[in-house]
């Protein structure tokens, strides 16, 4: 029997994980077939795209890239724009998966638009778990869609969980590099610059998530996501410091066996098991040789000097709105970081303070959480 085609719908397709979703479905052209692309306004690369998929639908978030894009592409191929035109691109598509890619929470709309109409969720921007978690898991659950982690800590853990036959989890154990600044001296991360803290050691990824990696709240997010990912506690949740990005991240039993998964760091691997799964397929990539690794190695993060880990717990702990409103006021310090507005260390202590006076409501619904991400970029600005 031939394996089945994935018809994937690829949001977020000009950035980082959208560039190596392309290069997976160039190496496994029997496997996946890209149906449709969205960025925000990169258009010359959105038309390479275009040009190199054959897809008939595009969206790009920004008008005036949406009219260039119309003027250059032929009358077959339908171009939509803005946060709306993000929702028709998943209402014109068929597609089987929705890889969501897309920094930020732009792609949480359309994420449950394609929930709704039965596509699986292929999800990389962990911003849409952290701040919707809840909504995002029970339409799933209602819909009987999957939804697949791309993020690679928690592709790990779900290819750890497959065959654990119901037995009870122990603890998740999220590994991170420690990013740029691991053993940097504390009084010296007030002074780091734009460029030092993009400079991760590991991984070549999109800028907001680089500098996420380096203040720590990356990891802080993605003890959020994996609370709603594996339907476990915050209490079970811990990070492992692994500065070589070998070991994705584990899972204890009761028994304490603990199973990892480990491969280069390269997002192509979580990207492909996502689309194949539950098949695995031979592909390109470099394999591990363990004979050239010169070691592994393990350490407890820095939770005094880097406080995004203590307050992304307290924040999954409480749940409600207070998810929603750290990652939106973290959003908006990267942003002011990256322009050079703020310092380093301001990008926590701007996510305490806005958490510190926010009201939170225990049960939210997407409307409160709406304006729970809009009340904390207001009040972060
Ligand atoms: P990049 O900054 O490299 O790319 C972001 C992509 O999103 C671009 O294609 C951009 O388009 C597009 N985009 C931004 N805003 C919108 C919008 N409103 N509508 C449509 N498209 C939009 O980010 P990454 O690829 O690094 O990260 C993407 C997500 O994946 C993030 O949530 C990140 O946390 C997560 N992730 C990334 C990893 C990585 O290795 N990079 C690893 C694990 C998770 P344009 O080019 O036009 O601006």
């Amino acid at each position: 029997m031939t394996a089945p085609k994935k018809r994937v719908l690829l949001l977020g397709s000009t950035g980082s994980i959208g560039t190596s979703a392309l290069k997976v479905a160039r190496a496994l052209p029997d496997r996946m077939e890209i149906v449709g692309l969205a960025a925000h306004s990169s258009v010359d690369a959105a038309l390479a795209q275009v040009a190199e998929t054959g897809v008939k639908h595009l969206a790009l978030f920004n008008d005036h890239a949406a009219s260039q894009a119309r003027s250059a592409l032929p009358s077959t191929v339908e171009v939509y724009s803005g946060a709306q035109g993000l929702i028709d691109l998943v209402h014109a598509v068929d597609a089987d998966l929705i890889l969501v890619a897309i920094v930020g929470t732009a792609g949480l709309a359309p994420a449950l638009a394609a929930i709704d109409r039965g596509m699986d969720l292929a999800v990389a921007s962990k911003e849409i778990l952290v701040m919707a978690g809840e909504a995002v898991t029970t339409a799933a659950k209602a819909k009987g869609v999957r939804i697949l982690p791309v993020d690679s800590e928690h592709n790990a853990i779900f290819q750890c969980l497959e065959s654990h036959h119901g037995n009870p989890v122990r603890r998740l154990l999220l590994t991170a590099s420690g990013g740029p600044f691991r053993t940097l001296p504390t009084d010296q991360l007030a002074h780091v610059t734009v460029s030092q803290a993009l400079k991760h050691p590991t991984w070549d990824m999109g800028r907001k998530i680089s500098i996420d990696s380096a203040t720590l709240f990356n990891k802080g997010l993605e003890m959020i996501e994996a609370k709603w990912l594996f339907d476990v506690p915050m209490s079970k949740i811990e990070v492992v410091v692994h500065p070589q990005s070998i070991v994705h991240s584990m899972v204890e039993f009761e028994d304490h066996s603990i199973l990892a998964q480990l491969s280069h760091s390269d997002m192509c691997f979580p990207i492909q098991y996502a689309v194949t799964y539950p098949d695995r397929v031979p592909n390109d990539l470099a394999p591990l040789d363990f004979a050239s690794l010169a070691s592994l190695t393990f350490e407890a993060p820095r939770t005094t000097d880097f406080p995004a880990l203590d307050l992304a717990r307290h924040a999954g702990d409480t749940g409600g709105t207070l998810p929603a409103v750290l990652n939106a006021a973290n959003e908006v310090a990267v942003a002011a970081f990256l322009e050079g507005r703020t310092s380093f260390p301001q990008i926590w202590h701007t996510v305490e303070r806005v958490m510190t006076t926010h009201t939170v409501i225990p049960h939210p619904t997407l409307e409160d959480l709406i304006a729970a991400d809009a009340w904390a970029r207001q009040t972060a600005g």
